[in-house]
């Protein structure tokens, strides 16, 4: 197991395209349990590859349901909206308003190089969008209605 370092705020690496992972070997199934320990370590629910300055199609998702690996994730179906608050871990001063769609069907390979397909709704999908916004250098305070301090917040909710 290791944790890897979490590329913060304006770190360049963040908004660098990643490129198609077209071998999976050895190197790519460590870096995905490396993803996911720095993921549960650091107590979120996705990580993007570039996150930890690898600019490779890799995304690791846990929204409570169980760990989700995702090589070369593309989103080929969407449906509805929804607006909920939003934070990434590469972003650690900041949560903000985000509208994503409330449904998505995303393609991907596992670890084992198979195709799989996995829908997801309300949190999944909206972690789904996130981690793959990561892969095209996308962060979520570009797409927010509004953003919020989170000190701002944390002294909001003490209120
Ligand atoms: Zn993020």
């Amino acid at each position: 197991m290791a944790i890897r370092n979490i590329r913060t705020d304006d770190d360049e690496v963040l908004r660098k395209k990643s490129k198609e992972v077209d071998v999976i070997n050895d190197k790519i199934i460590t870096l995905l349990e490396d993803m996911a320990d720095t993921m549960y370590e650091a107590d979120g629910v996705g990580l993007a590859a570039p996150q930890i300055g690898i600019l490779k199609r890799l995304v690791v998702i846990d929204v409570g349901d169980g760990l989700l690996e995702l090589i070369n994730p593309k989103i080929v179906e969407q449906s509805g909206e929804q607006i909920e608050l939003e934070g990434c871990l590469s972003l650690p001063t900041i949560y903000g308003d985000v509208k994503r769609p409330a449904y998505v069907v995303v393609e991907a390979l596992n670890a084992k190089g198979e195709k799989i397909v996995v829908e997801g709704e309300d949190l999944l999908a909206r972690a789904l969008c996130h981690e793959i916004d990561h892969l095209d250098g996308i962060l979520f305070k570009d797409r927010a209605i509004k953003l919020i301090d989170k000190d701002e917040l944390e002294k909001k909710r003490k209120r």
